[in-house]
């Protein structure tokens, strides 16, 4: 049957995550749709632009527009659930910057956001030095999680003296009384927020952010006593705002609407308290369908952005109409939705282990008894007889490894042994996963003949989470889309950490251990790209074996449709990560030189090899710390 692009798209389950960011062009390449709309970026076309601008492998491509398109795609889905539901109050979106807190993408969502009122939230004092000074508008939002040092109080203080709506929000009882007394003596007016502990936990891997036993937040006893605390300091009209955080990546709806509930009910019943609350603010936790199976399992959500907007918006407005009291200004906090889709890495995947190749095998004459046995097991295998023959090859092997062991075999029959169990096993697969039922020792024989990719990136530095937490994000051939690929295999890194490897995979219904790849061509490049790491991945990598920060690429889709690099920078050289852990490249240098001046000295070298020694030493200093394989 011949294989197409649709047959690819179906196979990587393109359309089921894609969300119409993703798709394949007619010459089987990968393709992105910043704007979600029919003009696209072939990433395999953008190599040779990309070469020229001297952007190296591994790498990662940035959609600017992609980062607004978000920005619209869930102000709408709030905008529109208001107008439907006539709610009487507005939607303010607010960008937590710990979720990326690079600056142009920081940036890009300020300006995306800007005419639509989005904000930022800040959970540190230095990332609230960085909402300081952003160019939002005047209403919208600047939210100040984490917990609080008088400086960090006295900083978002500041802010309200710049004009910007800064709210403080207390995690801990302790806060209201920091936050109340720092704006009295500064005779500033504060806007405080209290983080509530909901009773609903979330669900999915973060569901223990919150729940009764969670890190942060007031209990309902603690609410009473931060509103006694404000009276006295005849501060309660400063608190304007409840919040809460059910956690990250919330699969279930359901899990949501609780939440809400929940967080609506205590605000109604705050009003109650003489509160004068103007913002109910439920967090984030707005998911992302990375497998694309719409399911409640931990890689996806079983609801839309939209049915999110709807449920927050209902639910607040029922609790608010039975209560009887003003419906409050919605805030969220939602950073993954926003910025997961609009980052990539592509990387360049090298070699396959040689014994994987399906050359010819050839048995020579003088090959040892066992292993020509072995080879008319191999020879003799049918679909009838395939269960058995592989057992006979199995302890037909044991006795030629064994034998190797006691000195009776050669380096090349031990060679040959390797070689011929792979095609046995890979054989006995092909016929058990023809039956019916695949007895469960076939599926660790699968697993034990995965083919291993070398691909040129470090888990640890661009795919954090998924060494980490086993995310998933999806891992797709960014061009022969339109050919069949036969090989299963696990992408392996080029640190020096056996965890360093990718071997779980998005699958509609299930989590796959490999992932089908393209045969490598000799001589021909094969590029594959993981996609969907814009949110947490930038900011959690580590420096495993000094790999640094990769090289970049932001590309945009001009007014006529064609993309253009807008911006490439560099990665890190291996000296800038040096300098990191307290290694200092100059004063390297100076030790090799001197060194190298003893040998000269002693004439143990020559002038020439001496100067030749160092200056390529320099070069690994300056050089990407990534391998170069052209
Ligand atoms: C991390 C965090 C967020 C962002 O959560 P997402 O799941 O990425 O939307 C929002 N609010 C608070 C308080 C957080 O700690």
């Amino acid at each position: 049957m011949p294989f197409g692009t649709r047959d690819a798209k179906q196979l990587y389950g393109i359309d089921a995550w894609g969300n119409d960011y993703f798709d394949v062009n007619a010459k089987g390449h990968l393709t992105v749709h910043p704007l979600r709309d029919a003009r696209s970026v072939d990433v395999h076309d953008l190599l040779g632009r990309l070469k020229r601008r001297k952007v190296r492998f591994p790498f990662v491509l940035r959609f600017p527009q992609m980062l607004g398109a978000r920005v619209n795609e869930i102000f709408d889905a709030f905008d529109h659930a208001i107008r439907e539901f006539g709610y009487p109050q507005a939607y303010r979106g607010v960008f937590p910057i710990k979720v990326n807190q690079l600056e142009p993408v920081v940036a890009d969502l300020v300006r995306a956001g800007r005419d639509r009122g989005m904000g930022l939230e800040a959970g540190s004092k230095a990332e609230l030095t960085v909402a300081l000074q952003h160019d939002i508008a005047s209403d919208s939002l600047i939210v100040c999680n984490g917990y609080k040092d008088e400086a960090y109080v006295r900083l978002a203080l500041r802010g309200r003296t710049l004009g910007r709506n800064v709210v403080l929000i207390a995690e801990k009882p302790q806060e209201i009384d920091l936050i109340a007394s720092v704006a009295e003596r500064m005779g500033i007016e504060p806007r405080i927020g209290v983080r509530i502990r909901l009773r609903t936990r979330g669900s999915g891997k973060w569901e223990r952010s919150s729940g009764p036993s969670a890190k942060f937040g007031f209990t309902t006893q603690e609410l009473l006593d931060a509103i006694d605390t404000l009276k006295r300091y005849d501060m309660l009209d400063a608190l304007c705002m409840i919040h809460f955080h059910a956690g990250s990546q919330i699969t279930q709806i359901k899990r949501i609407k609780n939440a809400v509930k929940e967080g609506a009910r205590i605000y109604a019943k705050m009003q109650a308290e003489g509160c004068h609350l103007e913002y109910l603010n439920v967090g984030g936790g707005l998911g992302v369908d990375y497998d694309g199976s719409h399911s409640s399992y931990e890689a996806s959500m079983n609801y839309s952005v939209q049915e999110y907007a709807n449920d927050v918006v209902y639910a607040v407005q029922e609790i608010c109409d039975a209560e009887n009291v003003p419906p409050p200004t919605l805030v969220s906090e939602s950073g993954r939705a926003l910025v997961a889709y609009h980052s990539m890495l592509v990387c360049e995947v090298k070699s396959q282990n040689a014994e994987t190749r399906n050359g010819k095998l050839i048995v020579p004459a003088d090959a040892h008894e066992s292993v020509v046995e072995l080879f008319e097991i191999w020879k003799g295998m049918t679909r009838k007889n395939h269960r058995e023959y592989l057992h006979d090859a199995e302890e037909m092997r044991d006795e030629i490894l064994d034998s190797f062991q006691l000195g009776y075999l050669s380096l090349r029959d031990r060679a040959l042994t390797e070689r011929l169990m792979r095609r046995i096993g890979n054989q006995a697969l092909k016929y058990a996963k023809a039956e019916r039922f695949v007895p469960e020792e076939f599926e660790q024989l699968e697993r034990r003949l995965v083919t291993k990719y070398i691909a040129n990136f470090s888990v640890f530095q661009s795919i954090p989470d998924s060494w980490a937490l086993d995310q998933l994000f999806p891992v797709v051939p960014i061009h022969r889309l339109d050919e069949r690929p036969t090989v299963e295999a696990t992408l392996c890194d080029v640190t020096c950490d056996s965890d360093g490897e990718i071997d779980r995979f998005v699958d509609l219904r299930d989590v796959k251990d490999s992932l089908p790849l393209h045969e490598l061509d000799d001589g021909e490049s094969y590029y594959v790209a993981v996609l969907m790491i814009g949110a947490y991945q930038d900011v959690l990598g580590d420096y495993h074996n000094l790999f640094g920060r990769v090289d970049e690429a932001h590309v945009v889709l001009t007014k006529s449709g064609q993309p253009r690099v807008i911006h490439a920078s560099r990665g890190d050289e291996a000296q800038d990560v040096l300098r990191l852990f307290g290694h200092d490249p100059d004063a390297m240098v100076e030790a090799l030189r001197e060194h190298v001046d003893d040998e000269v000295k002693a004439r143990r070298m020559s002038r020439a090899n001496a100067r030749r020694a160092l200056a390529e030493y320099k070069a690994a200093l300056a050089d990407y710390t990534y391998l170069d394989f052209d």
